[in-house]
C-alpha cells in the first residue's frame, strides 16, 4: 500500500519455478528515493543480486517497472522498463519500451513485476487484476512476434468469452534461442537493448499478458490537468518536439549527423556516408511514410508507418537507418524498412545486430573471419538474420555479439562496443562528450544512458564537439537528468523541449553562438549544483517534470530533489554493477575511436577519453577506480 497517488501500491515477486506470487516490500520511502521505472528496478537488483549470478541462471531477476505517471494522462508517460542481468554485457542493464504493457500492468494493479526462477517448460503468464495464471506455451514456441501476439489474444478472448483489452510482452525465436541481444516486444515496440529477450528465453518464458480495471489516482487533478494542457502546448510549439520529430521522426537526425561528421559509416571508420540522402528522414517521409504513429498519451508521435509487402508496419528509427545504412554501406531504404520489420518479428535488437554485422564485414575483409559478409553487399542478409535468431551456421556465432567475436578472431580495435554492448549510430570522434558518455555509461554503449551529449554537440545546439572542456560535468548532469525523467515513466524525447526554442530557430544568431561558446565553461556551476542540489529548491517552467510528479503523486518535488533522484539512480546502478566487476577499466572504447583520428589531418578528431574520464569521476565524487565510495552511497541514502 502507499500514501502516494499515481502508484498502485503493489510490487509482486513472481517465482516462475514455484508458480508462486508474493508481495515485494517497497515502501513510500523507496518511492520518494527512486520514484519508479529503471531507478526502482536498479535498487531491486542492488538489493537482490550478489555479483555471483550469471544472466541465464534461474536466480537472475527480470524487473518490469512502471512510473507513477504511467496511466495518468501525463504527456508521453506510458513507457516502461525491463531490467535484468544482461547476457550481452554480464552486468545489469535496462531497456525502455514504448509499448502498452506498462499501462496495462498498472490496470492489472501492479507498479512492478519481479520474475525469478525458471519455468519447467515453455510457458506464458496471464495477469488479471492482480491474479496470476500460468499457461502452456508449447504451441507458441518458435512463433515470430506478431503471430505470438495474435495467438495470445485469441487464447485470452476464448478463455474469457469476450474480447479482452490487454497489454503484452513477448519474445520471438531470438529470445528462445538465447541470442545475446534478443529483444522483448510489446506490440510493435521493442525493449531492444542488452538481451532482455534472451533472459526471458532462459526462463522458458514466452510472454506475459496484463489486463484489469484499476486506474491510478491523481493527487491534484485540476492542477495536473492544467499542467498537461500547458505542457502539450509547449511540446507542440517547440521546433524539435512539435516540428522535426512529428515531420521526420528520429530519422530526421540523419542529415544533421552527416553535416557534423557524426553518422557512423563503414563500421565507424568514417563519420559521413555518401549515400546518406537515400536513407534520410526526408527520404523516408517523402517516399515511404504512410502515417505517423506514437506511444500511448504521446502528443509527439515520432514513429512512422511504412509499407513492407503491402502491409503497413513500424518504420525504422534513426539508429537502424544509420547502422543498417551507412555503417554497412547500404543506401537501400526499402531494404532497411524490410530488415527492421524482420528483426522485430524475430525479436532481435537492430542496433546490436547491425553493429555485430559491420564488425563481421570488416573481419571478413581483413581475413580474420572468412564469412563472405561484405560491405555494400546486402543480398542474403535476411537469411543471415534468420540464422542468427535460430543460431544456425555463422548465425550461431553472430548471436554472441561483436565483443565475444573479436576476442575469438581478433579485431578488437574495430569491435565498436562498450562493456560488450554495441554503440548506437552516433560516431563520437566529432562529439567527444558523447564518446565519454558511451564509455562510462552504466549499461555499456548506449547513447541515452551515456547522457546523450551529442544533442548539445551538433544535433540540437552547436557546442564545439571537439573540445573536452566541460564535457565530463555536462555528461554527468545530463545522465542524472535523463534518469530522473525516465523514473516517472516519461519519454526522454520530451526533454528536447528543455532547449530554448530561440536557440534552435536561429542557430547562427549572435545569441546562439554566445550560448554555444559559454556552455563548455559551465562545468564548475554544474558541479556546485551536483554537490548542493538543495539550492535548487524551486521549480521552473522550463523543466516541468518535478511539478508533474508533485501534482500526480503528492510528493513535494523540486528541481534539486529531482536531480538528486537521478543521481541516486545512476549511482545505485553503478554500485550493483561493481559487484559484477565493473570499474574504470571497463569504461573504455575501441581504439578506432580513441587512437585513430576520424580525419587524419586533424589529430583532435578522436575521443580523448582518459583525460575526460578522470574529470568525470571527480565530478561524480567517485574514487579513482571509477566507483562510488561507501561514503557517497550513504550520502545518497542508498546504503
Ligand atoms: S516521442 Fe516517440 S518514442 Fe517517445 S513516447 Fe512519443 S511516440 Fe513514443
Amino acid at each position: 500500500m502507499t500514501n502516494y497517488c499515481g502508484y498502485m501500491g503493489k510490487v509482486v515477486l513472481l517465482d516462475v519455478s514455484e508458480r508462486k506470487a508474493e508481495n515485494y516490500i517497497w515502501t513510500d520511502l523507496d518511492r520518494e528515493k527512486y520514484i519508479g521505472g529503471k531507478a526502482m528496478a536498479s535498487k531491486i537488483l542492488y538489493d537482490n543480486l550478489s555479483g555471483k549470478e550469471k544472466a541465464f541462471d534461474p536466480e537472475n531477476l527480470i524487473v518490469i517497472a512502471t512510473g507513477p505517471l504511467t496511466g495518468t494522462g501525463a504527456p508521453s508517460s506510458n513507457r516502461f522498463d525491463v531490467s535484468s542481468l544482461s547476457p550481452l554485457t554480464g552486468i545489469t542493464s535496462s531497456s525502455n519500451c514504448g509499448g502498452n504493457f506498462g499501462h496495462y500492468l498498472k490496470k492489472a494493479g501492479l507498479d512492478a513485476l519481479i520474475i525469478r526462477g525458471k519455468c519447467e517448460k515453455p510457458t506464458w503468464v496471464e495477469i488479471e487484476n492482480g491474479e496470476f495464471r500460468f499457461h502452456d506455451a508449447a504451441e507458441l514456441w518458435g512463433m515470430k512476434v506478431s503471430e505470438t501476439q495474435k495467438a495470445l489474444q485469441k487464447a485470452l478472448d476464448a478463455a474469457h468469452g469476450r474480447s479482452v483489452r490487454c497489454g503484452m510482452v513477448a519474445i520471438g525465436p531470438a529470445g528462445e534461442n538465447l541470442v545475446r541481444y534478443a529483444s522483448v516486444m510489446s506490440g510493435e515496440r521493442a525493449a531492444g537493448r542488452a538481451g532482455m529477450g534472451a533472459v526471458f528465453g532462459s526462463k522458458n518464458l514466452k510472454a506475459i499478458t496484463a489486463a484489469g480495471d484499476t486506474i491510478p489516482s491523481v493527487y491534484d487533478k485540476d492542477k495536473a490537468a492544467a499542467h498537461h494542457k500547458k505542457w502539450v502546448q509547449a511540446i507542440r510549439s517547440h521546433p524539435l518536439t512539435g516540428e522535426q520529430l512529428p515531420k521526420l521522426g528520429t530519422a530526421g537526425l540523419v542529415s544533421s549527423m552527416q553535416v557534423h561528421g557524426l553518422l557512423s559509416t563503414r563500421n565507424y571508420a568514417k563519420g559521413q556516408f555518401e549515400g546518406f540522402e537515400a536513407v534520410s528522414g526526408e527520404a523516408l517521409a517523402e517516399e515511404l511514410n504512410l502515417s505517423n504513429n506514437g506511444c500511448l498519451s504521446c502528443p509527439i508521435r515520432c514513429s512512422r508507418r511504412v509499407p513492407v509487402d503491402g502491409k503497413p508496419v513500424k518504420g525504422p528509427e534513426l539508429e537502424t537507418l544509420g547502422l543498417l545504412g551507412g555503417n554497412i554501406e547500404n543506401a537501400d531504404l526499402e531494404q532497411i524498412c524490410r530488415w527492421n520489420y524482420e528483426l522485430d518479428e524475430l525479436g532481435m535488437d537492430t542496433i546490436s545486430t547491425a553493429g555485430t554485422l559491420a564488425w563481421a564485414m570488416e573481419a571478413n575483409e581483413k581475413g580474420l573471419w572468412k564469412t563472405g559478409l561484405t560491405f555494400g553487399q546486402t543480398e542474403g542478409l535476411s537469411q543471415v538474420f534468420e540464422d542468427i535468431a535460430h543460431r544456425r551456421g555463422i548465425g550461431d556465432e553472430l548471436a554472441e555479439g561483436s565483443k565475444r567475436l573479436s576476442e575469438k578472431y581478433g579485431g578488437k580495435e574495430f569491435a565498436i562496443h562498450s562493456k560488450g554492448m554495441e554503440l548506437a549510430a552516433y560516431e563520437p570522434r566529432r562529439a567527444v562528450g558523447q564518446g565519454l558518455g558511451y564509455a562510462v555509461a552504466n549499461r555499456g554503449g548506449c547513447h541515452l544512458n551515456g547522457g546523450y551529449l551529442v544533442v548539445l554537440e551538433g544535433l540540437g545546439l552547436n557546442v564545439n564537439g571537439q573540445t573536452p572542456r566541460g564535457k565530463a560535468d555536462l555528461c554527468m548532469v545530463m545522465q542524472d537528468l535523463m534518469e530522473a525523467i525516465s523514473m516517472g515513466g516519461q519519454c526522454l524525447f520530451t526533454s528536447y523541449g528543455v532547449f530554448p526554442a530561440f536557440l534552435l530557430k536561429n542557430p547562427n544568431g549572435a545569441l546562439a553562438k554566445t550560448v554555444n561558446a559559454v556552455i563548455p565553461y559551465l562545468g564548475p556551476a554544474v558541479r556546485v549544483l551536483n554537490k548542493l542540489p538543495e539550492i535548487a529548491c524551486f521549480n521552473l517552467p522550463l523543466l516541468p517534470y518535478p511539478c508533474e510528479l508533485s501534482y500526480t503523486t503528492g510528493m513535494k518535488m523540486n528541481i534539486g530533489k529531482f536531480i538528486r533522484c537521478g543521481e541516486r539512480s545512476y549511482n545505485v546502478e553503478r554500485a550493483v554493477n561493481a559487484r559484477f566487476g565493473v570499474s574504470a577499466e571497463n569504461d573504455k572504447l575501441p581504439k578506432r575511436l580513441t587512437d585513430m583520428p576520424q580525419d587524419p589531418k586533424r589529430p583532435n578528431t578522436r575521443v580523448p577519453l582518459e583525460q575526460m574520464k578522470k574529470t568525470y569521476y571527480r565530478a561524480r565524487g567517485w574514487e579513482k577506480n571509477g566507483l562510488p565510495s561507501e561514503k557517497k552511497l550513504r550520502r545518497l541514502g542508498i546504503r
